[in-house]
């Protein structure tokens, strides 16, 4: 291949938050906050409206996303598993042909990266204040706010990168997750606000779950104690109003931090040949049902933000309303890079979805397994669903098989559970067959947890 022809193949700059969910971006209509920095993305590129991950939670969901995988696949099903050393992924694939890779910020797998040229990653976790981030050959403790670290680590290494080769390039927030350290620029903002509520705040616990807001929080996360005196309905207002104002702090400073990356690929004249995405590795929920965190097949937790701009293909402004998945993304940037599919792979790319044209037969329905089954911080049963572009189907087997069916159409916000109502027997077992046809499709068992 001439020097001509690498050129002409795009960089790929993949930014990814960690709980960033879609309802705290303004371009997905927020009713919350503002994130101009992202909202360019949608301006100047495409906002994808029905991207989800396929497990929703942290490790697992960034293996789907290097893999191509399912979590059955790949051998990372919940936070415990470790992503396979000789696991095939899309950095391996890019970096074996003649793509420079690196791989900056929040990791999480377990396992040192492979097919990066450059890696400097948080341990674990990591910390917001000060963190040590490891590296080929060692690791470092840095001073500093964490999303500002890893903005600047990325644009030392995009300075140093080589002109003449395409670069693929992962940027991973630690922010917005859990404890929800806000930067010091924002420490007093939204101070004297009053967060608008969601509708579902007080309703009744789903399935025991130990996610609600207030009594399931914990003194770090909140910083302080609750106020004497304070339980159920007041307490959950109350911790609302602090959990909600730190994690809408961080968002801000990730806001910032795209705003700094866009501005430098402007300037330095590769907006025109770099794919840049802003997604994150699932939802989560801000007060709806009651709760915070992820987990859930519910629409807050199962939504990935998925903003995409690359003006040689993608019209500005644009909205893609098909199912894409976290397990077509290493796929698309194998598509966009001009490498074909490799067989292991679950996903789809969606490129020419992005450029506006849905692709004959895309599907019209998508798989969902959670399977950290009760651990014992959150008590979320493992469960599995289907859902389509009207409906979603779960089922909980556990403990006595129990249904859910949302009318997602004239109940967006899945308040009312229609499993057992006559009307819906047609679409139950409609759902109920697609389940089983794409268990089947993708080899999973789903008898037990
Ligand atoms: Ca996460």
């Amino acid at each position: 291949m001439s020097m001509m022809q690498y050129q002409r193949r795009p960089n790929i700059l993949f930014i990814m938050s960690d709980d960033h969910a879609a309802q705290a971006i303004s371009a997905y209509g927020s009713k919350i906050n503002k994130t101009p920095n992202i909202d360019r993305l949608a301006r100047e590129g495409v906002k994808a409206e029905n991207c989800f991950c396929t497990n929703s939670i942290c490790t697992p969901s960034r293996a789907s996303i290097l893999t191509g995988q399912y979590s059955h696949k790949n051998g990372v099903k919940t936070l415990n598993d470790k992503l396979a050393p000789e696991s095939r992924s899309v950095a391996k694939y890019l970096q074996g042909n003649q793509y420079q890779t690196a791989m900056i910020g929040k990791w999480h797998l377990g396992t040192e990266p492979q097919g990066f040229d450059f890696w400097r990653i948080l341990p674990g976790q990591g910390a917001y204040y000060d963190p040590v981030f490891l590296e080929q050959g060692g690791k470092k403790q840095y001073q500093g706010y964490c999303t500002d670290l890893i903005t600047d680590f990325t644009l030392d290494w995009l300075k140093g990168a080589d002109r003449e080769r395409p670069f693929f390039l992962m940027c991973h927030h630690k922010a917005p997750h859990r404890a929800w350290d806000p930067g010091p620029k924002y420490r007093d903002f939204l101070k004297d606000v009053l967060v608008a509520e969601p509708r579902s705040l007080h309703e009744a616990v789903r399935h025991g779950v130990k996610m609600r807001v207030g009594e399931d929080m914990t003194e770090r996360d909140l910083k302080q104690k609750p106020p004497a005196g304070l339980s159920g309905k007041g307490l959950r207002e109350w911790a609302y109003q602090v959990y909600i104002k730190d994690y809408l702090r961080c968002v801000q400073s990730v806001d910032d931090s795209v705003g700094r990356i866009l501005d430098y690929l402007d300037q330095s004249g590769q907006r025109d040949n770099t794919l840049v995405v802003y997604t994150s590795d699932q939802g989560f929920f801000l007060g709806e049902h009651g709760l915070y965190d992820k987990r859930l097949m519910y629409e807050e937790a199962l939504r990935m933000p998925f903003l995409a701009r690359y003006p040689q293909e993608i019209p500005a402004g644009s909205v893609n309303r098909d199912l894409l998945l976290n397990v077509d993304f290493a796929h698309t940037f194998l598509d966009f890079a001009g490498l074909g599919r490799d067989q292991y792979m679950d996903g789809e790319s969606f490129r020419t979805n992005l450029q506006g044209r849905t692709v004959d037969n895309w599907r019209k329905s998508m798989y969902y397994r959670y399977w950290m089954h009760d651990d014992p911080d959150h008590h979320v049963p493992g469960h599995y669903g289907v859902r389509t572009a009207e409906h979603k189907l779960i089922c909980f087997p556990m403990n006595g098989v129990k249904w859910e069916l949302y009318d997602l159409k004239q109940d967006p916000e899945e308040l009312r559970n229609v499993y057992g109502e006559p009307r819906y027997a047609d679409v139950v077992k409609r759902l109920g067959k697609e389940l089983i046809r794409l268990q089947h499709k993708y080899g999973d068992e789903p008898a037990h947890f």
